[in-house]
């Protein structure tokens, strides 16, 4: 097996018991992107020599890291994949970019992804899409399909993502991988570029549950730069890497498991259950009953705040600037309106009139309260739940990876498989995607386990038993 197949906790053995080296880790994934990246296009740009400095006294974390092209990096373009956005270089990093920094990470490059994240396909991107590695007739998933498809076709050893209604979980699923959303807080948003403040959140991508676990512990924790960031101490998260799930308590919601769910993910999920019984968890059907009302209050929620959020993009301040040939209105309103024109994308053209929509006034009350409203009784569906059990399993989505272009003209449908991973986002709740193994025609199939907030060591506990009793995490695809 090549080095850049390996998981990035077998990487650091190696280069402790100086097996391998950092320059021969870097250069076997530099290798992959030039051997595979004209098909995948998982990245957007790569960079072939920008490593973190490393913090004295802390062993370095090497590891050759993808991150998504909505999270700053100082003088390095980051555009979220949108024409409007074109040629802007952020003045600072990120503060998970700091902080991956001070570990030593080696920076691969930045990864394609849905135009500000609005998608579950990756399709929506001003770059064109990505391809599965799995299958490159089809999706990676979205929004951060890059950063999934890079770690599942070896061009990055672990990535960033981000994750507003499933973004990180939804393409680990599609492509093989682990992805975790942390609970809204545990990571600092801080030069993340907003897509909905209030449900977004940046998390791993990586090969297997200790990594997502290593992961978070280097990006964790409060940040003064943001103030939605939660005070709680981060734990050391490999503690929970025990194989052990005896005394849990785990519930599996009954309206997740109706109509539209393909039958071989329902399958998959069935066979997972099975597997965490004989390993001594207990189980119980629960119910979260206002599941039905999660798409359209999240779509609601998201794109209010993503239409106030986009409100900057305005010609003056970043990227993009076009003038019309003739005045219309006022030279200003027409630089404005002539450049929002040619920079968003239809999708961002979408989702910004339906969230200017909703909060308008005389619609305010009956879309963007009434969401609000229903989105804390999705909210107390998991808080009940949570009363008597430790977490919930659920398949991450209703079928594995579609064609590209299957629904890319039909909006609806494309949001309709967000079902099982927004209401985490709603409830701010961390979830983690594993792979629980294939369909007949080889696409990978995830599993999600969600848990109380703070509670992310019940997540790897869960998930790193399953792996370690499971053959699913192991299985590489050949490219
Ligand atoms: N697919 C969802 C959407 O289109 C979620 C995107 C995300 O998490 N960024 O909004």
């Amino acid at each position: 097996m090549n080095i850049n197949q390996l998981t990035a906790h077998e990487i650091l053995g190696l280069i402790e018991t100086k097996k391998a080296s950092p320059r021969e880790v870097h250069d076997s994934v530099l290798r992959q992107i030039q051997a595979t990246d004209k098909e995948v296009h998982a990245y957007v740009r790569v960079h072939d020599a920008a490593v973190g400095a490393g913090e004295a006294g802390a062993p370095p974390v090497p590891i050759p890291v993808a991150i998504k092209d909505n999270i700053c990096v100082t003088g390095v373009e980051t555009t979220c994949c949108s024409r409007i956005l074109k040629g802007f270089k952020p003045p600072y990093d990120a503060t998970v970019i700091r902080k991956l920094k001070k570990s030593g990470a080696v920076f691969v490059g930045t990864t394609n992804m849905d135009e500000f994240a609005f998608g579950s396909s990756t399709e929506n991107s001003c770059y064109g899409p990505t391809r599965n590695p799995w299958d490159r007739s089809r999706v990676p998933g979205g929004s951060s399909g890059g950063s999934a498809a890079a770690v599942a076709g070896h061009e990055a050893i672990w990535a960033l993502g981000s994750d507003t209604g499933g973004s990180i979980r939804q393409p680990a699923a599609f492509c093989g991988v682990v992805g975790l959303k942390p609970t809204y807080g545990r990571v600092s948003r801080y030069g993340l570029i907003a897509f909905a403040s209030s449900l977004d959140q940046i998390g791993p991508i990586t090969k297997d549950v200790t990594d997502a676990a290593l992961l978070l512990g280097i990006i964790a924790g409060y940040d003064d730069y943001d103030s939605t960031s939660a005070d709680v101490p981060v734990p050391d998260y490999t503690k929970a890497l025990v194989n052990d799930v005896k005394g849990l308590k785990i519930g599996i919601p009954k309206e997740y498991f109706v109509e539209g769910i393909d039958p071989q993910v329902k399958q998959a999920v069935a066979a997972a259950i099975d597997v965490l019984k004989k390993c001594g968890a207990a189980f119980e059907e629960v119910s979260l009953p206002h599941t039905e009302y999660a798409i359209a209050t999240y779509y609601i929620v998201a794109t209010a705040e993503a239409s106030s959020n986009l409100a900057r993009y305005d010609g003056v301040r970043y990227g993009l600037r076009r003038q019309p040939k003739e005045e219309r209105k006022s030279p200003l309103i027409d630089m404005y309106e002539e450049t929002r024109d040619a920079g968003f994308g239809n999708e961002a053209k979408r989702r910004i009139m339906l969230g200017t929509y909703s909060l308008s006034s005389g619609y305010y009350d009956d879309y963007y309260l009434k969401g609000l409203k229903v989105r804390t009784l999705i909210k107390q569906d998991f808080d009940n739940v949570f009363r008597k059990c430790d977490a919930i399993l659920t398949p991450t989505a209703p079928t594995t990876a579609f064609k590209i272009g299957e629904k890319a003209d039909d909006p609806l449908s494309m949001y309709l498989s967000d079902v099982y991973t927004i209401s985490a986002n709603l409830s701010g709740i961390p979830a983690i995607s594993v792979p629980c193994g294939f369909s007949q025609e080889g696409l990978p199939i995830g599993l999600q386990i969600l848990a109380k907030p703070f509670a992310e060591e019940t997540l790897f506990r869960i998930g790193y038993t399953y792996e370690q009793n499971t053959p699913w995490h192991k299985k590489r695809v050949s490219l």
